[in-house]
């Protein structure tokens, strides 16, 4: 009598946890289930037992012929070279990671800056980005021949549509629209003929708006002070320096205690010790003209910054043209 079934089953098991190549599985699938391999001629050898051993030995044969077929044929799956390139595929070997995609430094401020204005009761406003020569100059009181309509600044689509300069147009878009009180800020892109390390053609703005019966320069200085404290630390100093803007009046320039040295003074503020970061003032009543205000019975305050350089104080970033390249070892730090 030759090999027990549970002889063959251990011998083709082990030999197959040995064999390294696909010739060598192939040929052990030969040695065991091939014509006269082991399993084969125990089969065949099943008619010569006890009448009584047959119907079991000729079961767990069986079985063991589906068992090994199936483990021969994974082995040989492994093994072989499946798309032809010299090179066969491992299955063992871990997946490449997929990278997490994070929301960008402008959208991410743009998101904080909203919600700090929401939180004080604005509504977010939405403008387009090609607007009328009207809207970009004539409503918010810039006259026909001011610098700032220079071609050297504006891009024209044609001779009165361009690409908005500022994210004011929705000023006077809003104004017209709805009654006081008007309580809103508008972010957006904005379009200027500049590039260098602090321009680039398109960047990002904020404008806001609130209009009322007995809205003072006081509200100004609280709302943008809280704003201030909200993104920045709450111990940031501010300081209003008069400025002029066609569409407000009086205006200020609004600085902050330089967020690097704490106002000692170093190279990101010039050794001043303060960083200016947004303009505002009391809406100039020309602009309330334009849209039909009486401006009897209301004022109001505007003021507008850049997302960038918001984002760029916030997170000490020295180059503008950083957001704009797209490299993910830069983009994927936020
Ligand atoms: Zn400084």
């Amino acid at each position: 009598m030759g090999k027990t079934i549970q002889e063959i089953e251990e011998n083709a098991l082990g030999d197959l946890a040995k064999a390294s190549g696909l010739a060598e599985v192939e040929a052990l699938s030969t040695r065991y289930l091939g014509r006269k391999g082991e399993l084969t001629t125990f089969l065949r050898n099943i008619s010569k037992m006890d009448i009584d051993e047959r119907p079991a030995a000729g079961k767990n044969a069986n079985l063991l012929k589906v068992k090994l077929d199936g483990a021969f044929k994974a082995a040989m799956d492994r093994l072989s070279d499946a798309d032809g390139d010299g090179a066969f595929i491992d299955v063992t070997l871990p997946g490449r990671p997929v990278t997490r995609g994070t929301l960008h430094p402008v959208t991410q401020v743009t998101q904080e800056i909203s919600d700090v204005f929401l939180r004080l009761g604005f509504d977010i406003v939405e403008g387009p980005e090609v607007e009328t020569e009207y809207y970009n100059f004539e409503a918010l009181n810039i006259p026909k021949y001011h610098p700032a309509r220079d071609m050297q600044d504006t891009f024209y689509v044609s001779d009165s549509i361009l690409l908005r300069t500022h994210t004011s147009p929705n000023q006077p878009r809003v104004m017209e629209r709805v009654e006081p009180p008007v309580r809103m800020i508008a972010p957006g892109k904005v379009y200027r003929c500049d590039s260098d390390l602090t321009h680039t053609p398109m960047f990002h703005q904020v404008e806001g708006l609130m209009v009322d019966k007995n809205i003072s320069f006081g509200d100004l200085k609280g709302t943008l002070t809280t704003f201030i404290h909200e993104i920045f630390d709450a111990d940031t100093s501010l300081r209003f320096r008069p400025s002029f803007f066609p569409f407000t009046e009086p205006s200020a320039e609004v600085d902050i205690r330089c967020v690097m040295c704490k106002g000692k003074g170093c190279r990101i503020c010039s050794k001043t010790g303060w960083l200016e970061v947004l303009g505002a003032g009391m809406v100039h009543p020309a602009v309330f003209e334009n849209v039909g205000y009486d401006t009897d019975v209301y004022t109001g305050f505007a003021f507008g910054m850049g997302i960038e350089r918001i984002a760029m104080l916030k997170y000490g970033i020295d180059d503008l043209r950083k957001f704009f390249e797209n490299d993910m070892r830069f983009l994927g730090q936020f």
